[in-house]
């Protein structure tokens, strides 16, 4: 039986080997981390991580042939295939802070796996990293080898939070990447063999290692410069009384660009898209491109300022104050069906209007108190003012209350802001929103998910990325 091991029970590793138990029933699939509540969480009927349909995946395979464990060692030891899915953050300190990938937590599953190795393993990135990891992880594993022959693939991993489980079972591809030598080859073809019991041989793409390790900040890269693309597209809109919408559906139609990834919206969040194009950044600092750089970088000041003028537009509306006002937030998730709060665009929207002293009440499906809590305290990295930082008083976080309902959220409220497109805010009862809020009832819809001209009609003054101003 072919044993996988994967180093990292985070929002890929998890769903990721999930998968793999399930649909390889001949492999035995062991998930490990050092983080005991987590392998606790994924032991446990209450998964760390929510994801629509993931519960009922790991429920078919748990105990079977998929294991979470915190015994790391071992589980490396018995593995033939090592996936390394550890988080890859941006440094924050010293050489390329604020830019560069912060491989630290990779480094040591390395050189761990190094330690524990007594047979010959197949190591594979599943992490993103800055293209040319593999070159470094293949230096610590040789260096410190006994002996053992290790064949590094990365194998980068395009799967979306919130459609994991669909992305994962049927993937537009799989990238492997290894050396082009017949062991590297052999490394191929073994990885191949695992995707093969689900994903069509035509889906499964084959490359060198540097190919495969920089497609994925490529991707990422492509995939948030469309957002900021269409977001610039918005502020235009909103100085010329075009709709965005209908410009994305134009332009989308266009079998060239097509309709995908082209909704306007208060900016990108999530884990990956800052991060990669930093990543990216710096990559082509350190190659001499820095005209390239400047292009990747733009893509993030865009995204900043769309951000800015969500705000911006939310104070000027109300009057060039929010301070006291009570603003029902809707939604902190960086996306729906995901309970994931990193780089949320809701934290800067929050942080911008606890600078002007509003009150926040806020609602979101997945999130959880605790989770808004620290991210309304943490410092959020300046890479062009790294020194410039300011923590959030522990004051300004008192005026945060987290409620778990919309309605409750909205009480007496003066303004209610969208920043999650959430199905259920679709269909919230507005004529019930507006009667028990302060007047004028603003609405700011940061992600264009409800009907503007019906809210109008009940009495909402309203604003959405976008959209004329007076529709
Ligand atoms: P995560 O933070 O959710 O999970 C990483 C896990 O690795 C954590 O649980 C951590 O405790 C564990 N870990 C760190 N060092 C370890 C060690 N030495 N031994 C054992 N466990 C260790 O991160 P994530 O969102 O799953 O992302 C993982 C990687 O995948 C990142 O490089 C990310 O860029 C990439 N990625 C993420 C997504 C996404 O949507 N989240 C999509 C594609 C790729």
């Amino acid at each position: 039986m072919v044993k996988i091991c994967c180093i990292g029970a985070g929002y890929v590793g998890g769903p990721t080997m999930a998968v793999i138990a399930l649909k390889c029933p001949s492999i035995e699939v062991a998930v490990v981390d050092i983080s005991v509540p987590r392998i606790s969480a994924w032991n446990s009927d209450q998964l760390p991580i929510y994801e629509p349909g993931l519960d009922e995946v790991v429920k078919q395979c748990r105990g079977k042939n998929l294991f979470f464990s915190t015994d790391v060692e071992k589980h490396v030891f018995e593995a033939d295939i090592v996936f390394v899915s550890v988080n890859t953050p941006t440094k924050t300190r010293g050489l390329g802070a604020g830019k560069a990938a912060d491989l630290t937590y990779w480094e040591s599953a390395a050189r761990m796996i190094a330690d524990v190795s007594k047979s010959d393993k197949i190591v594979v990135e599943k992490s993103t990293v800055p293209v040319k990891t593999a070159e470094a992880i293949e230096k610590i594993l040789t260096h410190n080898s006994k002996g053992i022959n290790y064949q590094i693939l990365s194998n980068p991993e395009f799967l979306a939070e919130g459609t994991a489980i669909k992305d994962l079972f049927n993937p537009d591809r799989v990238l492997i990447g290894g050396r082009q030598s017949p062991e590297g080859l052999k490394a191929i073809q073994a990885l191949k063999d695992v995707y093969a019991h689900w994903v069509p041989e035509e889906n499964i793409i084959t490359t060198n290692l540097w190919s495969a390790e920089l497609s994925k900040l490529a991707a990422n890269a492509f995939l948030a410069q469309r957002i900021s693309s269409v977001n610039a597209m918005s502020a235009l809109c909103e100085a010329t009384g075009a709709d965005v919408t209908e410009v994305s559906y134009a332009v989308g139609k266009d079998t060239r660009i097509g309709p995908k990834f082209l909704n306007a919206s208060v900016g990108f969040g999530g884990s990956c898209f800052q991060k990669d194009i930093l990543n990216l950044v710096y990559i082509c600092e350190c190659n001499g491109l820095p005209e390239v750089a400047e292009y990747w970088k733009q893509v993030i000041k865009v995204n900043d300022y769309q951000k800015s003028r969500f705000v911006n537009r939310i104070v000027s509306s109300m009057f060039n104050t929010v301070a006291n006002k009570k603003v029902a937030i809707l939604g902190f998730a960086f996306k729906k069906d995901t309970g994931d709060t990193r780089e949320t665009p809701a934290i800067d929207v929050c942080k911008g209007l606890l600078g002007d002293k509003a009150q926040l009440s806020i609602y979101d499906p997945q999130v959880t108190e605790d989770q808004i809590q620290r991210d309304l305290s943490m410092n959020k990295f300046d890479w062009d003012h790294p020194l410039h930082l300011q923590p959030m008083s522990p004051t300004t976080v008192k005026k945060v209350h987290t409620v778990w309902d919309a309605y409750e959220a909205t009480k007496d409220a003066h303004a209610v802001c969208i920043l999650t497109e959430w199905d259920e805010f679709k269909t919230l009862d507005f004529q019930r929103i507006y009667d028990q809020m302060q007047k004028p009832a603003f609405v700011f819809d940061g992600r264009n998910v409800v009907d503007g001209n019906k809210l109008r009609d009940i009495g909402f003054i309203v604003y959405a990325i976008g959209k004329p101003l007076d529709a």
